[in-house]
């Protein structure tokens, strides 16, 4: 079965997510445990959690259909060792989070070399620093997503996926999600049927299905390979619709959680529903 939903609001508290959620006839979800935008934030409340909990099994929407995302602070794979440890003991606390919820994943962008270290040495580190959050949590599948390669962002190339993944010494706990925007402005075309076999394939080769555990659904307003990251509404961007339709038709992304993050939350009831009418 697809699992389709959007990155819901956790305003008033964690536990509105699965509510705000099943509001949009969700199977699916993403959602922030804490502010994205700040380092510190208080520890999860027993209150919520249980709340969170409760919540979520009354949507009927299954815990492993949760895609977390992570601060958009964090750099696990920065070059300055000072702010590298601040990136780790930020993520683990991130994993922490996840792991109270009763939560098995974590979503999270690689990481920036920032011109200052090679790209190599840069995801050397990220891999460390999964390693150390693997070490300190229980549970939770450490989710690397693949990005649009915007300034020294890393994960623009699967080859960089395969790379992190390598150096994780616990394999059964390390994943990728896609962003078919970031996958996109990277530079993989994704307008056709046979682009999609094409892209896919490739990803098969190098990185595996055997490690997708998300995807995000998201149209493009850059162009192919421009390398900027901003999202669009479903088919009202460069990317179209006949990647959403191989997607949804296709078995290898079946019981994931599949998520947009695109521009206009209003319309998301509708693009859920719109992609299940893709579907046969
Ligand atoms: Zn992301
Ligand atoms: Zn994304």
């Amino acid at each position: 079965m697809k699992r389709v939903g959007a990155h819901v609001s956790i305003a008033g508290g964690v536990q509105n997510a699965p509510l705000n959620a099943a509001r949009l006839g969700a199977t699916a979800f993403a959602m922030f445990t804490k502010n994205q935008r700040q380092w510190r934030s208080r520890p999860l409340a027993p209150e919520a959690i249980e709340a969170f909990q409760e919540n979520l099994a009354e949507t009927g929407i299954h815990a492993c259909h949760v895609l977390p995302h992570d601060s958009y602070l964090i750099n696990l794979g920065h070059p300055e060792p000072e702010a590298l440890q601040k990136s780790r003991d930020a993520f683990v606390d991130e994993m922490l989070r996840c792991q109270q919820l009763g939560l098995a994943l974590l979503n999270f962008h690689p990481g920036s070399h920032l011109k200052k270290i090679p790209e190599e040495e840069s995801l050397a580190l990220v891999s460390d620093s999964i390693n150390q959050a693997l070490d300190q949590t229980r549970g939770v599948t450490a989710v690397i997503e693949n990005t649009a390669g915007q300034g020294t962002n890393l994960g623009y190339r699967f080859e960089h996926l395969a790379m992190i993944i390598d150096k994780v010494e616990d394999k059964s706990r390390v994943g990728v999600c896609l962003d078919t925007c970031h996958t996109f402005t990277s530079g993989y075309d994704l307008r056709t049927r046979e682009q999609c076999e094409s892209v896919f394939e490739t990803f098969e080769q190098i990185v595996g299905f055997r490690y997708l555990r998300g995807m995000h659904l998201n149209d493009s307003k850059p162009d192919l390979g421009s390398r900027v990251d901003r999202h669009e509404s479903l088919g009202k961007g460069k990317l179209g619709w006949e990647v959403f339709r191989y997607i949804m038709n296709d078995e290898r992304f079946e019981e994931i959680p599949m998520v947009l993050e695109t521009v206009d939350d209003t319309l998301w009831a509708g693009e859920i529903q719109q992609l299940h009418e893709l579907n046969g």
